[in-house]
């Protein structure tokens, strides 16, 4: 097999031989060479001590290594911010489904073993004879070219049950399918309730990789088929209407530069139907950053009575003052559950509406700091959206009248 070599892969070229032979490279770029899509981790698995090798290799890029002596494993930091993540091939014993394994080393083989699927257990040698050799004991290639995702034995759900969103990931990637049997298993670990084991980090990490990817909302629908979504809460709802509103959340997203990420949108719809404190006992238990879980609350809580609120002609005043509070995913999943014109002027352009004046105007025109400065200038503001003020001018001669009332 022919490999590019980009530089580390140069460097860790140069440095395989006595005594680090079986030095390799694994996982997704392999996977990636393969199918001819670009791919820039670089991922070395070392038959022997991998952090040694990585600070050979550091020291062969001029940069620096991270160890982490309980793993085996090493990140070479290098030029601009790019790394290289070295393992010590190992293999792995499960004590109870779901959570973490018991770690040994082992040979490369052994370490392919251990891996999520067949596409992803390959191997290719660096060491400079064998350079480019395919290592490929589980059929890995035969799976590739046929878009079948396999596991590589009967147990490896019940190991790890977050492989079955990988899959699930992988399927929507590459447009591939779960292998009959593969799936089989999945829905067996599924129905005995191993998912329910997994730490909600581990979900929230799967749920995010899985709702970034592109066209994700048809993993939503895949979420569902499979009873993915039931098994990690009762009340969640990977359907149809989710992943329309996915899609739409997205698309809205996009379109009015919001940024907001992707997987924000996904959870909030995955959510759509859970009562305001199921869903913080949820995101609480997904551990997510306190400030991405608010928003997410809010876009369930908040979203739906926007679009009650902003049935019929509200101002322009009346759109933002209720729009803004909760900026931007609950407007945002009210826009998605409803095609409400008022929201779409709230995105295309109130949402920037600012005064041309400040607290410091008001301060020059005599207004000491108070409160009544917040409120001038939100009475202001009001006028302005509601177009009753054009320009500076006009804003000072307001606040000079509100502020003789
Ligand atoms: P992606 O392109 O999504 O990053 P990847 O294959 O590079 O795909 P990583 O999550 O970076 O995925 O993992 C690197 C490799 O580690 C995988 O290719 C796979 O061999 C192995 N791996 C990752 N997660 C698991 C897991 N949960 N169980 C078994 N093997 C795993």
């Amino acid at each position: 097999m022919e490999i590019s070599l980009a530089p580390e892969l140069e460097a860790a070229v140069r440095v395989v031989g006595e005594p680090y032979e079986g030095v390799y490279l694994v996982g997704g770029t392999v996977r990636d060479i393969l199918l001819g899509r670009p791919n820039f981790d670089v991922d070395i698995a070392v038959e022997g001590d991998g952090i040694e090798f990585a600070h050979v290799l550091a020291a062969e890029l001029g940069g620096s290594c991270l160890p982490h002596g309980q793993f085996g494993t090493a990140v070479v930091l290098y030029g601009e911010g790019q790394h290289v993540d070295v393992v010590t091939a190992r293999r792995e014993r499960y004590a109870s489904p779901g959570a973490l394994p018991t770690v040994e080393p082992a040979t490369i083989k052994e370490d392919l073993f251990r891996r999520d699927f067949t596409i992803n257990a390959m191997a290719v040698w660096l060491k400079a004879d064998d350079r480019g050799r395919l290592v490929d004991p589980f059929d890995g290639r035969t799976d590739l070219e046929a878009a079948a995702i396999r596991v590589l034995h009967d147990q490896s759900f019940i190991d790890d049950p977050t492989r079955i969103f990988r899959a699930v990931r992988y399927e929507n990637r590459y447009g591939f399918c779960i292998d009959e049997h593969t799936e089989a298993l999945a829905r067996a670990c599924i129905e005995a309730g191993h998912v329910g084991d997994l730490s909600g980090a581990r979900v929230r990490d799967e749920l995010t990789l899985l709702l970034e990817e592109a066209d994700a909302a048809r993993s939503i629908e895949r979420l569902g088929e499979l009873g993915l979504d039931k098994a990690i809460h009762p009340r969640l709802a990977a359907d149809e209407d989710a992943a329309t509103l996915f899609a739409r959340l997205r698309e809205l997203d996009a379109g009015y530069e919001l940024d907001v990420p992707s997987w924000r949108l996904g959870l909030a719809a995955l959510a759509r139907h859970l009562a305001p404190d199921e869903a913080s006992d949820w995101l609480a238990r997904l551990k997510l950053r306190r400030r991405d879980a608010q928003h997410v609350a809010s876009a369930i809580a908040v979203g739906p009575h926007l679009v009650e609120q902003l049935r019929g002609d509200p101002s322009p005043a009346e759109i933002v003052s209720v729009a803004e509070p909760d900026y931007p995913d609950a407007p945002l999943f009210a826009l998605g559950l409803a095609d409400l014109a008022p929201l779409h002027a709230y995105f295309g352009s109130l949402r920037d509406v600012r005064l041309d004046i400040d607290g410091s105007d008001l301060a020059e025109l005599g207004l000491e700091e108070s409160p009544r400065v917040g409120e001038v200038l939100a009475e202001l503001r009001r006028r302005k959206l509601n177009g009753e003020l054009d320009g500076r001018e006009s804003e000072l001669a307001a606040a000079r009248e509100l502020m003789e009332q």
